[in-house]
C-alpha cells in the first residue's frame, strides 16, 4: 500500500478545507488536501449563495466553490480530489513526547501526519419513515438544483423548516406549479429575509404542525401520507416530489472514537477549532458550531491552520 507524508492532513475541500489550505500555504506549512469528490462541498448542490461578502449580485454554489478552489489552485495547492483516502476506515495514534503522529489508512494508502483538520462537513438527514428507501431517486431528492427541473409544472413537497428547506422551496418556484412547505410545527426556523420571501410567494403553501408518516408509490414517488401533528388527522396528498431538508448528518464516522463529539456526532471543538485529541483540529459544518454557512467554515479553516502552525513551533 503506498505511504505518503506529511506535516498536516486536511480532510474535505469544503469551504472550511479550501480555506484551511490558503491559511496553511501562507504559514508555509507542509500539507495536504484530500477529498473523495470534487472540491466544494455541499455548496456545489446550491442554486444560489446570496450572503457570502463580495458577492453582492448573488453567485451559484458551484461557481463559489470553484472560485474558491481555483485560489487555491492559484497558490499551487494541489487539491486530491476523488481520494480514496477521504473514506479513512482507521486513524491510529502514536504519542511523541507530548504530540503524537496519526496514521490514516484508506482503502489504498496511508498518510501518516503530525496534525489533522477534519473538514468532511455533513450530509443531509432523512425522515427514515415507511416507504421512503424505496423511493430514494424515484421522487425523494436530497438536492432541489439537481433534481427540481424533472419535475417543472408539476405539484411538489418540500419538508423542513430550516434554511435549506426555505431556500430550496424557493428555487423550486421558478419551475414547478406548486410547493407545498410541509413542516413540523407552527413557525419556521429559516432567517427571517427567507422567511418573508417564502410567505409572500403565491406558489408556495405552507402546511404547518405536520409530519409526513409514509411515501407512497412502487416505481415512482405518486403521493404521501401527511399527519396533521395538533388533531392527528392523516390525509394524502398527491406529489411528484418530495425534497427532505430536516437537517444534517455530520461526517464524523472515522474519527468519532477518538475525540469528543455531541450526541449527534457533530464534533466538539474550543474556539482554536482544536478538538479533544492533541495533534487533532475540526472545522465547518462536522463541528458543534451556532452558525453553518460559507462565511464561518472558511473563517474555521483559517483559525485551524493557525493554530496548527502555533502547535508545531511549541
Ligand atoms: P436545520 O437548520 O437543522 O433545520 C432543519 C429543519 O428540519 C428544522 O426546521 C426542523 O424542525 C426540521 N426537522 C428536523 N427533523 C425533522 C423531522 N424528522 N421531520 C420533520 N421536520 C424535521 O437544517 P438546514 O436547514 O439544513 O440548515 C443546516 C445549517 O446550514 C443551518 O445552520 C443553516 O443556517 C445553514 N444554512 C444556511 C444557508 C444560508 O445561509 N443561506 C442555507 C442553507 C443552510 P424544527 O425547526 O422544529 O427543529
Amino acid at each position: 500500500m503506498e505511504e505518503l507524508r506529511t506535516d498536516l492532513l486536511i480532510i474535505g475541500a469544503g469551504p472550511g478545507g479550501l480555506g484551511a489550505a490558503l491559511y496553511a500555504r501562507r504559514a508555509g506549512l507542509d500539507f495536504m488536501i484530500v477529498e473523495k469528490n470534487m472540491a466544494g462541498g455541499q455548496i456545489i448542490n446550491t442554486n444560489l449563495v446570496e450572503n457570502y461578502p463580495g458577492f453582492k449580485d448573488s453567485v451559484s454554489g458551484f461557481e463559489l466553490a470553484q472560485s474558491l478552489a481555483d485560489h487555491c489552485r492559484s497558490f499551487d495547492i494541489e487539491i486530491l480530489e476523488y481520494h480514496p483516502i477521504e473514506s479513512i476506515e482507521n486513524i491510529s495514534h502514536e504519542a511523541e513526547g507530548k504530540k503524537y503522529s496519526f496514521k490514516c489508512t484508506g482503502p489504498k494508502k496511508v498518510i501518516s501526519t503530525r496534525a489533522i483538520i477534519i473538514a468532511t462537513g455533513a450530509k443531509p438527514d432523512r425522515l427514515n419513515v415507511k416507504g421512503e428507501t424505496g423511493l430514494l431517486g424515484k421522487g425523494i431528492s436530497f438536492c432541489a438544483t439537481c433534481d427540481g427541473a424533472l419535475y417543472r409544472d408539476r405539484e411538489v413537497a418540500v419538508v423542513g423548516g430550516g434554511d435549506t428547506a426555505v431556500e430550496e422551496a424557493l428555487f423550486l418556484t421558478n419551475l414547478v406549479k406548486k410547493v407545498y412547505l410541509i413542516h413540523r410545527r407552527d413557525e419556521l426556523r429559516a432567517c427571517d429575509m427567507l422567511q418573508c420571501r417564502a410567505k409572500e410567494n403565491k406558489k408556495i403553501e405552507f402546511i404547518w404542525s405536520s409530519v409526513v408518516e409514509e411515501f407512497i408509490g412502487d416505481e415512482k414517488l405518486e403521493a404521501i401520507i401527511i399527519k396533521d401533528k395538533n388533531d392527528g388527522s392523516t390525509r394524502k396528498l398527491e406529489v411528484g416530489a418530495v425534497f427532505e431538508y430536516v437537517g444534517l448528518q455530520p461526517n464524523s464516522e472515522a474519527i468519532k472514537d477518538l475525540i469528543d463529539t455531541d450526541e449527534r456526532g457533530f464534533i466538539v471543538t474550543d474556539t482554536n477549532m482544536k478538538t479533544s485529541h492533541t495533534g487533532i483540529y475540526a472545522i465547518g459544518d462536522v463541528r458543534v458550531t451556532p452558525l453553518r454557512q460559507v462565511i464561518t467554515a472558511v473563517s474555521d479553516g483559517a483559525v485551524a491552520s493557525m493554530y496548527v502552525d502555533k502547535y508545531f513551533l511549541e
